[in-house]
C-alpha cells in the first residue's frame, strides 16, 4: 500500500474548486456575490467566449486592504463570519471563504483593489501560485480578471460546453442578481458588445426591463406577513404566462434559491387559470429568521432546508392566491368606477365613471367586495344596451367604452365555479331523462368508475350500478344537454385512471369538463334577457376574466383605445 500523505494546499484548492467552480457561470456567481457583499452600487461585467476565455468584473465596493489581499486567497478565509453564532445570522451572500482561492487555483487570476485612502494593489495568481504583488492605479473598488479557465486541467476543460451554452448560463446567473438588487447599476457585455445596461431602479421597473414589457400593468404585487415570515414581490397576470419556467425567481432573504415545493405551491394557485404546459412568471422574496432554514447544505447554496416547510408553503399559497384574486385589477379600465368615495354599494361594472387611479385602497376594497360577496346584487341595469353578435359574442356599453364577452367561455366560467362549489357542498341538481341509458365498461375501468361514482352523483348524474360492469344513467346535471352524458363520464373516468386518486386537480378537471360540455355554445341564439342574466352571473364569479382553460372571457375596448385607432389623438 502507498503511504498516506497530507495533500499540499495547492492541490487541496484545486480539488475543492470542483465543488464551487465548474463553469464560467459559477465563477460569475461568486464574483457578483462578492461585489454585492462589498456594498457596490455599480457592477460591470465583461464576458469573453461564454466566459471560457475571460471574465472581468469591476465594482465600486469597499475594496480589500493590502494586508488582507493575500489572505483572501487562503482557503476558508472570509471577512464575513467569525464565530458559530455568525453562521446562524448570515446577512451576506458569501461566508465560506472558498470562492477566491478556488477560482484562482484553476485559472490565470488577477485582482486589483483599493481600500479607503490607501494605495491600490494588484495581485497576480496563476493556477493557485502567487506570481506578483504590485501597486495598482485602480481608483475605486475591486477589479477581478479570470482568464483561461481550466487551462492546466484538460480533463475539466473538456466538460465545458459551447460558448453559446456557457454564455446563456452566465446570463441566467446575471438575471438572478439584477432582480434581487434593483438599486445596483449593472452592465454586462459579451465579446465587447454591451448586452445589458440596467440603471438603478425599483424592483417593479427592473422586472419590466427584464421581461421587456411596455408597462408594469401586468405585474401584480404580492405582500403578506405572518408569524415572522414575510413574502413580497410580484406575480404576473395571465398575459405573461409562458411556455417555459424561465421567469420564476424565488429568494430567501435576498438569496436566490431553487425549491420544488415552493414552485409547486405558486403553480397550484394558478392551476385553474392556465393550461397544462403553461407557467406563470414570479419574483418573490421570502424574509424569515435565518434560524428557521439552512442554506449551508451545499457550497453552491442553491438548495434550502426549512425547519417548517408546511408553514412557508401555507403562507406562500395565501399570499399568491390573495393577489391573484385581483387579476381583474390589471385589466385596463374595467373597474373605473367612482373610486373617490367609500360607498361600496356599487352597480358593477356598469356605473358612472369618475376614475381616480390613485385611490388604490378603495379599488381594492371594491374588488374584494365584488369577489367576496357572491350573492350580492351586482346586476347590470337594463339601461345598458346589450347586443348579441353572430350568435357568439355579447357586446355591451360601459362608461369607459365597451366590452365584448365570449358567451361560451363566460357560461363555462359560471358553471365551473358552480360545480366546484357543488362538489364541496350539497351537489348539483339533476334532471330525469326519459330514456335511461346503460353504459358498459371494461372490467378494470369499471372498478375505477365505482371509485368515483360518488363524485359523478354529486355533479348531478343519477347513476346506478346495473351489474356486469355496467351502469344505468337515469338523470343528468340540470344544465347539461341530454346526449352528452356518456362522453363526459368517459372523459372524467380517463382522467381519474391516469392519476388514480381523487386530488384537487381531479376535482378541478371534473368541474372543467362538465362546464365545458354544459355551457352554451357559440352559435346559440340568446334572448336579451338571457344576455343580461349571463353577464350578471359572470360578474359574480371569482375570476370573470379567464375561463378554466385560461382563455380570455372579456375584451375591453376603451374610448381611449378607439380614439387612438381613429387617430383622434
Ligand atoms: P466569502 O465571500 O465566502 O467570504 P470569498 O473567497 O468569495 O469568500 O472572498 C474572500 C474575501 O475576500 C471576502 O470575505 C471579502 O472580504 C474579500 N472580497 C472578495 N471579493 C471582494 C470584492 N469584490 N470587494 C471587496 N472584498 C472582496
Ligand atoms: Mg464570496
Amino acid at each position: 500500500m502507498n503511504d498516506i500523505k497530507k495533500l499540499d494546499t495547492h492541490l487541496i484548492n484545486q480539488i475543492a474548486a470542483g465543488e464551487v467552480v465548474d463553469s464560467p457561470a459559477s465563477i460569475l456567481k461568486e464574483l457578483i456575490e462578492n461585489s454585492i457583499d462589498a456594498k457596490s452600487t455599480i457592477i460591470k461585467i465583461h464576458i469573453y467566449n461564454g466566459g471560457k476565455n475571460k471574465i472581468i468584473i469591476k465594482d465600486n465596493g469597499i475594496g480589500i486592504d493590502s494586508d488582507n489581499l493575500d489572505l483572501a486567497f487562503e482557503r476558508f478565509a472570509t471577512s464575513k463570519i467569525s464565530t458559530i453564532d455568525d453562521l446562524e445570522n448570515i446577512s451576506t451572500l458569501g461566508f465560506r471563504g472558498e470562492a477566491l482561492p478556488s477560482i484562482a487555483s484553476v485559472s490565470k487570476f488577477k485582482i486589483s483593489s483599493i481600500y479607503k485612502n490607501q494605495e491600490g494593489n494588484e495581485l497576480l495568481i496563476d493556477t493557485g501560485k502567487k506570481k506578483s504583488v504590485k501597486p495598482s492605479n485602480i481608483v475605486e473598488g475591486t477589479e477581478i480578471t479570470v482568464k483561461d479557465l481550466f487551462y492546466k486541467l484538460p480533463a475539466r476543460k473538456k466538460f465545458l460546453k459551447s460558448d453559446t451554452y456557457e454564455y446563456k448560463k452566465c446570463l441566467n446567473v446575471f438575471k438572478r442578481y439584477i432582480i434581487s438588487n434593483p438599486t445596483i447599476n449593472f452592465t454586462l457585455s459579451h465579446n465587447d458588445k454591451i448586452v445589458y445596461n440596467y440603471k438603478s431602479t425599483t424592483l417593479k421597473s427592473r422586472i419590466v426591463q427584464l421581461l421587456n414589457l411596455n408597462s408594469d400593468k401586468d405585474l401584480i404585487k404580492v405582500s403578506i406577513e405572518k408569524d415572522d415570515v414575510k413574502i413580497d414581490g410580484y406575480i404576473c397576470n395571465l398575459t405573461l404566462i409562458k411556455k417555459r419556467k424561465d421567469f420564476q425567481y424565488t429568494y430567501i432573504n435576498g438569496r436566490y434559491i431553487q425549491n420544488q415545493l415552493l414552485s409547486n405551491t405558486v403553480y397550484s394557485c394558478y392551476r385553474s387559470l392556465i393550461e397544462r404546459g403553461e407557467h406563470p412568471c414570479y419574483f418573490l422574496n421570502i424574509t424569515m429568521n435565518t434560524k428557521d432554514f439552512d442554506i449551508n447544505v451545499h457550497p453552491k447554496k442553491l438548495e434550502i432546508k426549512f425547519s417548517n416547510e408546511l408553514k412557508i408553503q401555507y403562507i406562500l399559497k395565501q399570499g399568491v392566491s390573495k393577489s391573484l384574486k385581483r387579476i381583474d385589477k390589471v385589466i385596463p379600465d374595467f373597474y373605473q368606477n367612482d373610486y373617490s368615495n367609500n360607498d361600496l354599494s356599487i352597480d358593477l361594472p356598469f356605473t358612472n365613471n369618475n376614475a381616480d387611479d390613485n385611490n388604490d385602497i378603495n379599488i381594492e376594497k371594491k374588488i374584494d367586495k365584488i369577489i367576496d360577496d357572491n350573492d350580492n346584487d351586482n346586476k347590470i341595469s337594463h339601461d345598458n344596451k346589450v347586443w348579441q353578435i353572430h350568435n357568439k359574442y355579447i357586446l355591451t356599453e360601459i362608461q369607459s367604452g365597451l366590452v365584448i364577452i365570449d358567451q361560451h367561455v363566460a357560461h363555462e366560467r359560471v358553471l365551473y365555479e358552480e360545480a366546484l362549489r357543488a362538489l364541496e357542498g350539497e351537489g348539483l341538481d339533476s334532471q330525469k331523462i326519459l330514456f335511461p341509458q346503460t353504459i358498459k365498461f371494461d372490467k378494470e375501468d369499471y372498478i375505477y368508475l365505482l371509485e368515483i361514482l360518488y363524485y359523478l352523483k354529486k355533479i348531478g348524474f343519477d347513476i346506478r350500478e346495473f351489474g356486469d360492469s355496467s351502469i344505468i344513467i337515469e338523470g343528468v346535471p340540470m344544465e347539461l344537454t341530454i346526449g352528452k352524458e356518456q362522453e363526459i363520464i368517459n372523459d372524467i373516468l380517463d382522467n381519474y385512471i391516469q392519476n388514480k386518486k381523487v386530488s384537487s386537480s381531479f376535482i378541478d378537471y371534473m368541474a372543467a369538463t362538465y362546464s365545458c360540455k354544459a355551457a352554451i355554445k357559440a352559435g346559440e341564439k340568446l334572448s336579451n334577457e338571457e344576455c343580461y342574466e349571463l353577464i350578471n352571473q359572470l360578474f359574480n364569479t371569482k375570476h370573470p376574466y379567464y375561463c378554466p382553460h385560461g382563455r380570455p372571457i372579456i375584451i375591453n375596448l376603451s374610448i381611449d383605445d378607439l380614439d387612438k385607432r381613429f387617430e383622434r389623438k
